[in-house]
């Protein structure tokens, strides 16, 4: 979808998180209404966001009155005060809210969200925690794991296939692992197909499941 097509985005907490939501929206083009109880977050944003209001939003009238049922998508970025955080979710899908996102602290603070109406639930410290205990191994440059078993990952060329076309280093067969992409110093990603050549500083995006990604950049 094009940048001007995206629909505008409530945003409520301007925490790190939310604050990142909020900034990164706003950059893509989206119009975003920022809201938070902490004034120096609502004059901290007040320049990037469309529109930034400095109110509780735990209150389902003020919610109304700011017209936020009219959005289709809400991010809840409240963490620490998990009171504040249900009672908004609760509101703005009272509000009649349809596509709600929430940012939880714990697994029982996750499933009290979506019970009352969120529609996507996000853990972002400890998806960051894991995908840093990942990235430790010092071959693998990025990480992204969808669900337990199976990531995306970018990581340098494993020596053993440096110097040879991908079709003859057989990544799939011999280590389970697709490479879809490569990376050579300076130049852009391009897709990766069976003559691609590897070179010493190529980085690759290869996608597998875990441990074997994870085997394949130790080889
Ligand atoms: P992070 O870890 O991402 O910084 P926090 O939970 O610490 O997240 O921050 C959440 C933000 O939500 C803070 O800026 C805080 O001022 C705001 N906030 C908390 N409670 C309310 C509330 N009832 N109404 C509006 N904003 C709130």
């Amino acid at each position: 979808m094009s940048a001007s097509k995206r629909k505008p985005v409530l945003v409520v907490g301007l925490g790190r998180f939310g604050g990142a939501v909020a900034g990164t929206l706003s950059k893509m083009g989206t119009e975003v209404l920022g809201i938070d109880s902490n004034r120096q977050k609502v004059q901290q944003y007040a320049a990037d966001l469309t529109k930034v209001v400095e109110v509780d939003c735990t209150d389902g009238y003020v919610l109304r009155q700011l017209g936020v049922a009219d959005f289709e998508a809400a991010v809840v970025a409240i963490g620490s005060d998990i009171e504040a955080s249900v009672l908004t979710v609760l509101a703005l899908s009272e509000l009649g809210l349809t596509n709600i996102w929430a940012k939880a602290n714990n697994d029982r603070h996750a499933r009290i969200l979506e019970r009352i109406g969120a529609t996507h639930v996000v853990f972002p410290e400890q998806r960051m925690g894991e995908r840093v205990a990942h990235l430790l191994n010092e071959r693998l440059l990025d990480f992204i794991a969808f669900g337990d078993e199976f990531a995306i990952a970018r990581l340098c060329a494993p020596e053993p296939i440096v110097g040879l076309p991908l079709e003859m280093s057989a990544c799939r067969r011999k280590y389970d692992v697709t490479v879809v992409g490569v990376k050579r110093a300076g130049k852009a990603f391009i897709h990766a197909v069976p003559d691609t050549l590897i070179f010493p500083d190529d980085e690759l995006v290869v996608s597998g499941k875990i441990k074997d990604i994870e085997r394949f950049a130790a080889i």
